[in-house]
């Protein structure tokens, strides 16, 4: 019997993994046997049995974030070394946030004041996972150091392509996945953004956040809202997710480890925009090839265009404004936001 990982509950065989890049070996390899399980109770989905550590590791140092021909890349990378750290700190520190980021922004700017703000934070730590370029930890440090917090970022990022960005911004790289960090510290503020439907083995991970947590510490997870209709407008999985979470389940997950939720909202889009645009569908096989699945994205990337178009003429603003109307709600949009504390009652 495959059982719910979070609620207990006997899961059920949804289906196999579909749309793997029949290209990347590593994909390959982690996905092609693998199908995924969902809980009728909780509606938590996942992936069965799990996929080797080591596999999904040398996915995300070598190509998760490949993106562009390596020329590109590697002219990119000599003009980052010719820009002035100073420089670019405070070219990055003048330009506007974009409006998602500035949401989440003011979202974790409210719970953080409500502790305390800057004389909260003074000389502590935050950390961010599969920080990606650590966009909110940088956001972070600019609005309270210049307010006198004196606070430092620690990230976690298997990828080595966002050091410049470290550099220019303050920020510690100190392992590559959670997983192998070390625990030398706490933390008052534990983030990440799309990193949790990645890991694999869920208990191990939520312990570690409650030793590296500080007892009155906020985390905030933000990963794809799999309720319905999640899967009918994909159809089928979306490699290499592991995990697949509803609202409710992320709750009973926190709540297992003694987190009290503060905050717990879907965001963004309606999960039905996938309706218009998205590109995996029923009939897609389990395996793709590299320029079908290119084919599939410029697809739907040209979908999302015309929709974005049909919404408000030549309007430029129309897809930021549609994204961020009524931002928040209890369900039906394509992210899930999560922001929690310690349980003191669960605390023994
Ligand atoms: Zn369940």
């Amino acid at each position: 019997m495959v059982k719910c990982g979070i609620c207990g509950a006997s899961a059920n065989f949804f289906s196999e993994y579909k749309g793997i890049n029949r290209d990347n070996e590593f994909l390959v390899k982690a996905f092609s046997d693998k199908a995924v399980w969902c809980c009728p109770d909780c509606h938590y989905c996942f992936c069965h049995p799990w996929v080797e550590f080591k596999l999904l590791k040398d996915y995300y140092e070598s190509c998760f974030w490949e993106k562009g021909g390596k020329l590109s890349r590697n002219l990119l990378a000599k003009l980052k070394k010719l820009v002035p750290g100073i420089i670019a700190r405070r070219l990055r520190g003048q330009r506007p946030l974009d409006e998602r980021l500035q949401s989440l922004i003011s979202l974790l700017e409210r719970f953080i004041d409500e502790k305390g703000g800057v004389n909260w934070l003074r000389g502590n730590y935050i950390l961010e996972i599969g920080a990606g370029a650590a966009s909110i930890s940088s956001a972070l440090l600019r609005h309270y150091n210049s307010r006198g917090a004196s606070l430092k970022s620690h990230v976690v990022e298997p990828s080595d392509q966002f050091k410049h960005i470290y550099r220019w911004d303050n920020l510690r790289k100190i392992a590559n996945t959670f997983e192998e960090m070390d625990e030398s510290l706490t933390y008052m503020v534990i983030l990440s953004q799309h990193w949790l439907e990645h890991v694999i083995d869920l208990d191990c991970v939520f312990l570690k956040i409650k030793r590296l947590l500080k007892d009155d510490g906020l985390i905030f997870l933000e990963v794809p809202n799999c309720e319905s209709p999640y899967w009918e407008h994909r159809f089928s999985p979306n490699p290499p997710h592991l995990h697949f979470f509803t609202p409710k389940s992320i709750r009973l997950l926190a709540e297992k480890y003694d987190f009290q939720v503060l905050f717990l909202m879907t965001y963004g889009r309606l999960i039905e925009f996938e309706k218009h645009v998205g590109y995996l569908k029923p009939d897609t096989p389990k395996l793709v090839s590299n320029s079908e699945l290119r084919q599939l994205e410029a697809e739907r990337d040209f979908k999302t265009r015309v929709f974005y178009e049909s919404l408000a003429g030549d309007n430029r603003l129309a897809p930021a404004a549609y994204y961020l109307k009524n931002a928040y709600s209890e369900s039906g949009r394509e992210f899930i936001h999560l922001l929690a504390t310690r349980n003191r009652e669960g605390k023994t």
